[in-house]
């Protein structure tokens, strides 16, 4: 997928955005706007959009030019160009909200097993030398899937974010596959 820094750099037109700033793209230099410039020192490429003042050394992309004359920030500059030339940017879920969903559904899975595991499992896995104080803790639980019932042991990462959920086979219905 294109990031919305490639999709702006293939729509937009460079002579327009220079122009909005006063400036007619050709192979001459321009007076720099960045410095108190008497001769023509800043160089901007109409084929990709870079410019660089040779005097004070600003230069960059239109997205630097934009947050240079705007005082925003990158994420700024990228949803304010693409307003102000009508370019469209595929909307998304930022991946930070698709996490904290995504926690949150887990966290709340997470919950429901650890209320359903059953007495009798909980008194197996003590007896496995696994105390209530830890069940609780840890929060096992139990899970009713592809078919059978499971113990679910949530995994956190170091940040304490669950990451996964293990299964365990239910040591009862082993037991009975045994006999
Ligand atoms: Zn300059």
């Amino acid at each position: 997928m294109k990031t919305y820094k490639e999709i702006i750099l293939e729509q937009i037109d460079f002579k327009k955005f220079y122009a909005d700033y006063g400036f007619t793209l050709n192979s001459k230099n321009h007076k720099c706007c960045f410095h108190d410039d008497s001769n023509p020192s800043l160089s901007i490429n109409e084929a990709n959009g870079l410019f660089k003042c040779h005097a004070c050394d600003k230069k960059g992309s239109i997205f630097d030019w934009y947050m240079l004359h705007h005082n925003v920030d990158f994420k700024e500059a990228i949803k304010q160009i693409a307003d102000k030339y009508n370019i469209e940017l595929p909307k998304s879920k930022s991946n930070k909200k698709q996490n904290s969903e995504k926690e949150e559904l887990t966290a709340e899975l997470i919950e429901t097993c650890h209320k359903n595991l059953p007495e009798e499992i909980r008194t197996y896995l003590n007896n496995r030398g696994i105390p209530d104080q830890l069940i609780n803790k840890y929060k096992l639980g139990w899970w009713n899937c592809y078919g059978k019932t499971w113990i679910v042991i949530p995994i956190k990462d170091k940040n304490g974010k669950h990451t996964l959920l293990k299964l365990r086979r239910n040591p009862m219905e082993e037991n009975k596959n045994d006999n």
